[in-house]
């Protein structure tokens, strides 16, 4: 039963790990929609997310859907294999009387210029590949012109059959299993889009703990700015009230939301706005955002980086930088 917890307790933090990887690709990539081929492709980002927190891709996607994140809708049909999932096959066609694969097609057809009908898989050819009628030994030059197709049937060379269509045969390329149209497994493949303003959400709430985590590693006790009631002065837009020793500082969590780089920007602007009254320190920090201005407050410090990673490292060197 213990055992049993602490391995559902570690499956559930996995899956939350690899949402907040998932996130931060999906917003840092300002991607508008991902395409997900089940068990297919070991390129797939998104399946490579899934992979290094040790879960699988359906569980990821099945919980980016039930969170809003996904949102997903059908773009194809497509055959899987029923063994491995794989949907790369070799096809092969067998007779649908007795399944043998000795099968061959026989296209009828009629050369115009002479008159003769006969199959076209059993008119001579030369080495260049060029067809000559059998009757009068000229070569067949256009199709639709000097001859015609008629039709085409297949025929058994082993039980002598004929018949219309022939029966697949797929051999799956990365297991080997064999399926035909019984055994095969055909279904949807969605597309799913990226619900943005979910994903902005979901990225600031990283950027906040993430943030968090470091700043309480070196001592500073962190609360949202948006749960701070009655403290006089903290700008609307900060994002976290950082306190250390009676020293407050204000941190603005700064990235494109939905994509929106001027709005980033205007932040950015702002949070400078909130910082000339000198009440407090104040910590910018943007992913994809500028924040530097040509005259930077005193009391005003920034960072930024292309990722929330990169910011996360900048940050944490800043500080260790500051404790010597
Ligand atoms: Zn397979
Ligand atoms: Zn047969
Ligand atoms: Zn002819």
């Amino acid at each position: 039963m213990q055992s049993r917890d602490t391995a559902s307790l570690e499956s559930l933090r996995n899956i939350a790990q690899a949402l907040r990887s998932l996130v931060t690709y999906l917003v840092e990539n300002n991607l508008d929609e991902v395409e997900i081929n089940p068990k297919n492709g070991s390129q797939n980002p998104v399946r490579a997310i899934a992979e290094k927190h040790g879960i699988a891709l359906d569980v990821l996607i099945d919980e980016s859907v039930k969170r809003g994140l996904l949102k997903p809708y059908p773009v194809d049909m497509l055959v899987f294999c029923p063994k491995c999932g794989s949907s790369t096959f070799r096809l092969r066609l067998k007779c649908p009387n007795c399944g043998s694969l000795n099968v061959t097609r026989n296209t009828l057809f009629s050369h115009v210029t002479c008159g003769y009908i006969g199959v076209l898989e059993e008119a001579p050819r030369d080495s260049k590949g060029r067809i000559f009628c059998p009757k009068c030994k000229q070569e067949l030059l256009k199709e639709g012109q000097d001859w015609v197709k008629i039709g085409v049937n297949w025929r058994c060379r082993d039980c002598g059959t004929t018949f219309a269509y022939p029966k697949p045969l797929l051999e799956c390329v990365a297991c080997g299993a064999k399926a035909d149209e019984n055994t095969l497994v055909y279904r949807q493949v969605y597309r799913y889009k990226v619900d943005k303003k979910i994903a902005s959400d979901l990225y600031a709430q990283t950027f906040s703990k993430r943030v968090g985590e470091v700043l309480a590693a070196y001592g500073w006790t962190v609360t949202p700015a948006s749960e701070i009631k009655g403290v006089s002065g903290i700008p609307k837009n900060a994002t976290l009230l950082a306190e250390r020793k009676g020293e407050k500082m204000l941190v603005y969590n700064i990235f494109p939301r939905e994509g929106n780089v001027e709005e980033a920007r205007r932040e950015v602007l702002n949070a400078l706005g909130a910082a000339l009254d000198g009440a407090f320190n104040h910590l910018i920090l943007g992913v994809k955002t500028p924040t530097q201005v040509a005259k930077m407050p005193e009391n005003v410090s920034s960072i930024e980086g292309g990722t929330l990673e990169e910011v996360i490292n900048k940050l944490r060197d800043k500080l260790t930088k500051e404790k010597h």
